[in-house]
């Protein structure tokens, strides 16, 4: 039977968190199993630092624990009631395939038995007669197995089949989780996940990490004078530029109304200089025109601060330190991008 990864890995991940429930007594509930299979695919980052930490410091998972680890993490949002929904399917999907499964080892004991009652009959047998009778049999057992083979493995196929599309739809959710509606770039909420994560990993590393802040200049007037759509068509021009000009591990999301973020791992502050001062250019060299009328409507331009990831430092001091940066782009002129050590210079004087 051929099987796609896609599917195998669906099992092996309803394996893993059926394996983690028993061997932490966490009752096989559609609720635990949404947890356990979410943690077992590694798609929510902060889902699994939160169970790694409960289990390694021996936490007895209560039922009252497995309630906080729901809400947490799955109640009050649209994409917990489809990730819950999503993984119930999978695990009656999964019960399916284990109770084949043992459908298909009961048949085979019972061959066996047939078998060897029938070679107990062979060698027993004195006639041609009994030979011939024990012959039948098996022959009878042996057509019975094939038929009961066959239909186990289309019953198989049938039902990884249907993981596969409920896999399929879980990822969907995980990804228009973390996707902006309008713009189709990262959202505020990939953003954070992905900061903390790159924070961690630039501590690790002893890699620099940076961070740069944009926001659109007088996005205000230009919404005023063109009207809020056509604003929303330019969000979507920025957050491609921004989407064409990161690779690799670079995130660019969108932060927040019209401001922007990029988060670039291994790089360091003059290089995420260049990196903006290229992205600011390709932004305020775009013409912007209105599709139907052929109307110009000038240029828009970006201001951008950056920051460098002090490791050991929150979040929070990071994220505002670009911001100070942004802050002083827009009192400058607008349209640049100013580092933090520019500003530590200012200061100073
Ligand atoms: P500054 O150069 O100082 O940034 O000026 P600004 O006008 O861009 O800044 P301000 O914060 O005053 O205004 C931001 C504007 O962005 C206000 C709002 O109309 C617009 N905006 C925020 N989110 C959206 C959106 O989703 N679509 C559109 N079209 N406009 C948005
Ligand atoms: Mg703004
Ligand atoms: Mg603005």
């Amino acid at each position: 039977m051929e099987y796609s990864e896609g599917i195998e890995l669906a099992q092996e991940y309803a394996e893993r968190a059926l394996d983690i429930m028993k061997s932490n007594n966490i009752p096989a509930t559609p609720r635990n199993f949404a947890i356990w299979y979410t943690y077992a695919n590694e798609k929510y980052p902060d889902l699994k630092k939160t169970l790694d930490v409960l289990i390694s410091n021996k936490q007895v998972f209560t039922s009252q624990k497995n309630d906080e680890v729901y809400d947490k993490f799955f109640t009050n949002s649209d994409e917990g009631i489809a990730l819950q929904e999503t993984s119930q399917k999978i695990e009656s999907q999964v019960g399916r395939v284990l109770d084949m499964m043992g459908d298909a080892s009961g048949g085979v004991a019972d061959f066996g038995k047939t078998l060897t009652e029938s070679l107990g009959a062979l060698t027993d047998s004195k006639g041609l007669v009994g030979i011939r009778e024990a012959v039948q049999s098996l022959a009878l057992e042996t057509q019975k197995m094939q038929k009961s083979n066959s239909a186990l493995q289309s019953k198989l196929k049938e039902s990884s089949q249907e993981i596969a599309s409920l896999r399929k739809n879980l990822e969907d959710v995980q990804r228009e989780a973390m996707t902006d509606a309008l713009t189709g770039i990262a959202n505020r909420k990939m953003f954070d996940t992905t900061l903390r994560q790159r924070a961690m990993e630039a501590m690790e590393d002893g890699e620099p990490l940076c961070l740069a802040l944009a926001d659109i200049d007088f996005f205000k007037k230009f919404n005023d004078t063109y009207g809020h759509q056509t604003g929303d068509q330019v969000l979507k021009l920025v957050a491609n530029i921004l989407q064409g000009n990161v690779k690799g591990k670079d995130l660019a999301a969108r932060y927040g109304g019209e401001e922007f973020a990029l988060i670039l791992p291994t790089t360091k502050l003059y290089d995420a200089k260049t990196v903006c001062d290229h992205i600011r250019n390709a932004v305020s060299t775009k013409r912007i025109r209105n599709r139907t009328t052929g109307e110009e409507m000038g240029n828009i331009t970006l201001s951008i601060g950056v920051a460098l990831y002090h490791p050991g430092e929150s979040l929070t001091d990071f994220i505002s330190r670009s911001d100070e940066g942004l802050y002083f782009a827009k009192g400058n002129g607008r349209n640049q991008t100013v580092l933090e050590t520019q500003l530590e210079v200012i200061n100073a004087d």
